[in-house]
């Protein structure tokens, strides 16, 4: 077996040359606009929006998002990882809960044993757009076996590869389908097969790769007694289709390559249909699409306030038609039946803030007009930036740091990323008001109410 497995590039026909060596695997992922390498889970964030993973990879924004599932996954995959290799059986009377989540998908796994490889590393690495390693580590992988179709008579030679995936629903479990052409899996299934059968296997019939997805339900007292806590997913994949499939991977990396280079979100194309997936983008603060979805999402009001903007007319005056403005121009919108209308008031199409305006509302808040039921809480944007400073320094509370330092770290992260979007500001609040000091002169509009 070569070192260094053909690139990805000479195998789909596109380009013809020597494996170039790797950088050492461990550099972080793109410095100076170079990508150094990719990995599955990395391309199908790619896949999902560019521009998630460029603030993830690029930019190397944290991703903050509740790590606890994560966490238990992680202890779920190591009982899984000790067992196949030879350790203890988890049992689904333990007391740990990981454990009792991790035996209920035994009944999918192969047998451990000193044939199966466990935790498997992508080594040698394959490479793509010419130079890029792809990093992995598959869960297992069985020797390659031959097997003989008794109804057809067909000859296979063929292996496994195996993958544990821990869900809080089994409605995020890919289909066979699905996981037939899935980055994780075809790459998975594309090193393996270099591996053992050479290049001349993509080319030929008769070879196939069995790719397995285990789910393991994380809330099982949420099912029912006779449920299901865990599901299997096969599918079959042979080796005379990887490298169409490999070719679109080739594809995407190259366009990953470029998007390294960029310095500007707004180079960098953006999936607005991704923004409230899975809980929705931890990059939404920061995103110029994202924080417009936000916007639209909810208005950020108390109920109380929610209801009165949505309030019936009721048994006031049928609204007066407004005659049209001008000849020629058309007629004036109307209010709209069950809406907020006021005499000689004609509303108008919501107009929101561009993507670098920023709008603050002091001590009071938009009832009607073009920001009513859109201004969301300052507090949201002093949290996050005030989590990440507590994240950094390891502190609990930004106003116990010595010396007033937690204040002017707040100001100073708000001064280099300022938000944009409309904003209703209540100023009791100390870091609060620390932030609206710090926006004011950054404000494209600022209205005061008289009462504060
Ligand atoms: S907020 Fe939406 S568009 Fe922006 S990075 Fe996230 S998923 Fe992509």
């Amino acid at each position: 077996v070569p070192r260094h497995l053909p690139t990805v590039s000479a195998l789909a026909g596109i380009v013809e040359g020597p494996a170039v060596a790797p950088e050492p695997l461990r550099v972080r992922t793109v410095t100076d606009g170079k990508l150094h390498h990719v990995s599955a889970s990395q391309v199908q964030t790619f896949e999902s929006c560019n521009r998630k993973w460029w603030f993830q990879k690029v930019q190397q924004i944290p991703d903050r998002t509740d790590t606890s599932s994560r966490d238990l996954g992680t202890e779920v995959h190591a009982i899984l990882e000790s067992y196949l290799k030879g350790g203890p059986t988890p049992s689904m009377g333990s007391p740990l809960l990981a454990e009792r989540i991790a035996a209920s998908g035994l009944i999918h796994l192969p047998q451990p044993g000193p044939e199966l490889q466990v935790e498997q590393l992508l080594d040698p690495p394959l490479l793509f757009a010419g130079e890029t390693p792809w990093e992995g580590k598959i869960d297992w992988l069985t020797q390659p076996t031959e097997y003989t179709d008794p109804v057809t008579g067909q000859h296979w030679h063929q292996f496994q590869v195996g993958d544990h995936k821990t869900t809080k629903n089994f409605r995020y479990a890919k289909s066979s389908s699905e996981l037939r052409t899935l980055t994780q899996f075809v790459s998975y299934a594309y090193w393996k097969a270099l591996q053992v059968w050479g290049p001349g296997v993509f080319t030929q019939g008769g070879y196939r790769i069995m790719g397995t997805h285990v789910y393991y339900h994380t809330q099982p007292e949420n099912l029912g007694a006779r449920a299901a806590r865990s599901k299997r997913v096969d599918c079959w994949l042979e080796t005379k289709d990887i490298p169409a499939l490999v070719s679109a991977l080739n594809r995407t990396v190259a366009d990953m390559v470029v998007t390294a280079t960029k310095t500007n979100q707004e180079d960098v194309p953006g999936e607005r249909a991704t923004c409230g997936a899975f809980g929705g983008c931890p990059f939404r603060m920061q995103c110029t699409i994202g924080r417009r979805t936000m916007n639209n999402e909810s208005t950020g009001l108390p109920n109380s306030l929610n209801s009165l903007l949505r309030k019936p007319v009721g048994s006031g005056p049928a609204p007066t038609p407004v005659a049209p403005s001008a000849a020629g121009e058309g007629p004036v919108e109307q209010p709209i039946p069950g809406e907020l209308a006021l005499a000689g008031w004609a509303p108008k199409a919501p107009v929101l803030p561009g993507p670098a305006e920023l709008v603050l509302y002091v001590g009071c808040l938009p009832l009607v007009g073009p920001h009513a039921g859109v201004a969301r809480p300052l507090e949201e944007v002093v949290e996050a930036h005030s989590q990440a400073i507590r994240e950094e320094q390891g502190v609990v509370d930004l106003r116990l740091m010595q010396f007033a330092a937690g204040k002017a770290l707040l100001a100073g992260s708000l001064r280099t990323t300022p938000p944009t979007g409309v904003y209703f500001v209540n100023r009791s609040h100390e870091m609060v008001a620390v932030a609206l000091e710090t926006l004011i002169p950054l404000a494209d509009v600022v209205i005061q109410g008289v009462a504060t």
